[in-house]
């Protein structure tokens, strides 16, 4: 059988794409005028498109291709899956296979207590499923009005209507209604573009500690649980200072409100340990997981919830689930992801040797003219541009018009590179060896020279006042 893009040209595909297909987040007019780049098949780090280009994939599909493509033992278990029971539920007291062992497999391996798990078709279902099991778990407790999210600006936790709402996007919020009453968000901590003459110490430290201040300017009794990254992905790779999660865990201990630690990109790896809360020190009630749950090689994602809300939870019935939850083919596939990552070291070659050779490659673009900073952990790195290195200076332009420029740079040298405004991330398959990384960053270069041409030409090198 021959692929669809094997029968038909570019022009006529992106000609459908533009007539009947609606993106998630483009400008579809732009889009329309352009045509969209139609990727037809990957192997490891690598993708292909429809006009025979080869590119390196920095993003990990949308941060979340760990093991890389291609693997055929995840073809194979959900073709078997397929064959023995292509779905069935998990309500109503029934349960299958693959959901079974995928949650005992997920609870192994998470820290602490979480030993949970209560299963979702997405990050975005998962952080909804959050937001009720967390209220109703408090109203289990006698305490029905605490039922205050506190998350942060420039958090990204999805796009249904309460993960976007606990999400910190403003332009998310200012499309459809958003957000939910009683969720609250507190600054970030971007010490890079927002901590002034601070050092990244103390600035972590006052950041986190608003998080104090809402909760008692909102009062104890108020206050659900707070929710944020371990380290933010879509918000543009944001590292936070060492100071910042020592200090919230302390404020959680603290207050009677629950930890929730969206792993959504940290979690299976990402950060070189196989929790975001392991490299942070973070210890959560409850985790977010998807995207490298599977790999996204099917849709899957869920909450990982501690003894203690689980065994308050398990009195009486809770009004909640997606016909998908633990679908058996996106588990089976989930467990395969597992056992790759787990039996070939990856998450370890992620720690020993590929994190520790992207900080040096990747730290090396600090001395470009175009570049404020450029930082990384384990594989996740983002720089920011900068008319004014010194300064750390914002451009004059709007923002996100360098960023824009130096993406369209790097994907023309077939590096799949995003812009977050003018912040440039990555995030590559964590198989990635450090050859691959040598030439991920040598295509990074070439594309910030590039841009950097262009933005002198357009006489857009002005800081902002
Ligand atoms: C991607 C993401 C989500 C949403 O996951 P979807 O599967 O796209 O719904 C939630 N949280 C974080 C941190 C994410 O990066």
């Amino acid at each position: 059988m021959q692929p669809i893009t094997n029968h038909m040209p570019t022009a006529e595909l992106q000609a459908l794409d533009a007539a009947h297909h609606m993106h998630p987040f483009t400008d579809e007019a732009a889009l329309a005028r352009k045509g969209a780049r139609i990727i037809t098949r990957g192997r490891g780090v690598r993708l292909w498109d429809s006009e025979g280009n080869e590119i390196l994939d920095g993003m990990a599909g949308l941060w979340c291709v760990n093991i890389g493509y291609g693997r055929d033992e995840l073809a194979e278990v959900a073709a078997r899956q397929m064959r023995e029971l292509p779905f069935y539920n998990t309500f109503f007291q029934t349960t299958h296979v693959p959901a079974i062992a995928l949650a005992a497999k997920i609870a192994e391996l998470a820290p602490g207590n979480l030993n949970h798990v209560f299963f979702a078709g997405s990050g975005s279902e998962a952080n909804d499923t959050n937001l009720r099991m967390v209220r109703h778990y408090w109203a289990l407790k006698g305490k029905p009005e605490k039922t205050v999210f506190i998350a942060r600006k420039n958090a990204y936790h999805g796009s249904s209507m309460g993960s976007a709402s606990l999400g910190g996007m403003q332009a998310m919020h200012a499309q459809g209604g958003l957000p939910l009453p009683d969720i609250h968000h507190i600054d970030q901590p971007h010490w890079y573009l927002e901590g002034g003459d601070h050092s990244p110490e103390e600035f972590g430290r006052a950041r986190a500690r608003q998080l104090e201040e809402a909760i008692l300017a909102i009062g104890e009794d108020r206050v659900a649980a707070f929710i944020a990254e371990p380290v933010q992905g879509a918000g543009g790779v944001i590292i936070p200072p060492d100071s910042y999660w020592p200090e919230i865990q302390r404020i959680c201990d603290k207050h009677e409100i629950l930890l929730i630690a969206d792993e959504v990109i940290c979690g299976f790896g990402r950060t070189g340990t196989w929790f975001g809360s392991q490299t942070y020190g973070i210890r959560p009630h409850i985790m977010t997981i998807a995207k490298g749950l599977s790999s996204g090689y099917q849709p899957i994602g869920g909450s990982v919830v501690c003894d203690e809300v689980a065994e308050v939870l398990s009195h009486g019935e809770f009004y909640h689930g997606y016909t998908y939850s633990g679908h058996p083919v996106a588990a089976a596939v989930a467990l395969e992801n597992l056992r790759i990552l787990e039996e070939e070291g990856i998450v370890g070659h992620v720690r020993d040797v590929a994190a520790p050779h992207l900080a040096d490659a990747w730290g090396s673009l600090a001395d470009h003219p175009l570049v404020g900073e450029a930082v990384s952990t384990g594989l996740m790195a983002s720089l920011a541009l900068t008319p004014d290195k010194a300064r750390r200076a914002r451009f004059a332009a709007a923002p996100g018009t360098a960023g824009y420029i130096c993406r369209e740079r790097s994907f023309a040298n077939n590096l799949i590179m995003r812009h977050v405004a003018d912040r440039m991330v990555i995030a590559p398959p964590l198989v990635i060896t450090p050859e691959d990384i040598d030439l991920l960053v040598a295509r990074a270069r070439t594309a910030l020279d590039e841009a950097h041409v262009i933005l002198r030409e357009e006489d857009l090198l002005k800081a902002a006042a």
